[in-house]
């Protein structure tokens, strides 16, 4: 049994990484933060694909939640075999416009959320000795700055340069760690900005989806992407 936790995983781009590693074989602890009945379908739909799943529900951006929830589910179910930290915000606006709220609440959800939900899976994953796999899911906007998204942007290059130093760490151990960073792609995320004027910027003229970021990660689980570590592939259309 490989259980692979999937953080954010009752919608969007997580629920297509979560359905599409059950099909390649994974069970799932499925993981949201409100939308809990989202969660409960997609745990019946990895159920329906004949692989066990979870649900485990906590803000990321909670360090006391995350760990007493993830060591609870670790001491019941077992270590994970793979972590994909998805679950992230926005919360844009020009750099004068941005409240201190709006600056805090994407840093604690999308760069601490690194760290609180890694820290207490990890030395557990070690312990399996069976290698294992961690995808973090960055963004464009983390590799060139995007204009509205200053907090989203430090946040995001901040989750790159974990994510690499990280995979130095957990090489030795047969662990890869990478960095899958999607364009944009349509889900609730981004709805409103989904428009003809934005297509234009996209050498591919579209948006992707969440099933093509979704192959890019279920790959990474793969055995042939066994050498494959400390790197970012972003999937975006030829944005950056
Ligand atoms: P959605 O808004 O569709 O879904 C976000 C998911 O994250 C939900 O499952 C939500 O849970 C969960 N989540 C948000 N905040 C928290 C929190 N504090 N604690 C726990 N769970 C939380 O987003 P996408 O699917 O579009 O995005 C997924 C990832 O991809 C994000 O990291 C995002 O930054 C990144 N990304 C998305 C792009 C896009 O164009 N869509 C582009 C580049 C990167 P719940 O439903 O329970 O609230």
């Amino acid at each position: 049994m490989r259980r692979v936790l999937v953080t954010g995983s009752g919608r969007g781009i997580g629920k297509a990484i979560a359905l599409q590693l059950a099909a390649a074989g994974f069970d799932i602890a499925v993981h949201c933060r409100s939308d809990r009945a989202s969660a409960e379908a997609v745990v019946t739909q990895v159920r329906q694909l004949g692989k066990q799943a979870w649900l485990l529900q906590f803000d990321v951006a909670n360090r006391a939640a995350a760990k007493a929830a993830l060591e609870q589910d670790i001491a019941e179910h077992g270590a994970y075999y793979g972590v994909v930290c998805n679950a992230g915000i926005t919360r844009d606006g020009a750099f004068p416009a941005l409240t201190e709220a709006d600056w805090d609440s994407v840093i604690h959800t999308n760069l601490d959320g690194f760290y609180n939900v890694l820290h207490p899976a990890v030395m557990p994953m070690i312990q399996l000795r069976s290698g294992g796999r961690i995808v973090t899911i960055a963004s464009v906007s983390g590799i060139a700055g995007n204009r509205g998204q200053v907090n989203y942007s430090a946040s995001k290059a901040g989750l790159i340069g974990a994510t690499k130093a990280l995979a130095l760490e957990l090489a030795k151990r047969k662990i890869t760690v990478n960095c899958v960073a999607p364009g944009l792609i349509d889900t609730d995320m981004v709805q409103e900005l989904v428009q003809e004027e934005l297509m234009k910027m996209i050498p591919l003229r579209r948006a992707g989806t969440a099933d093509e970021v979704a192959a890019t990660v279920a790959f990474l689980f793969s055995e042939p992407a066994a050498y494959i570590t400390r790197q970012v592939i972003s999937v975006n259309g030829g944005l950056v």
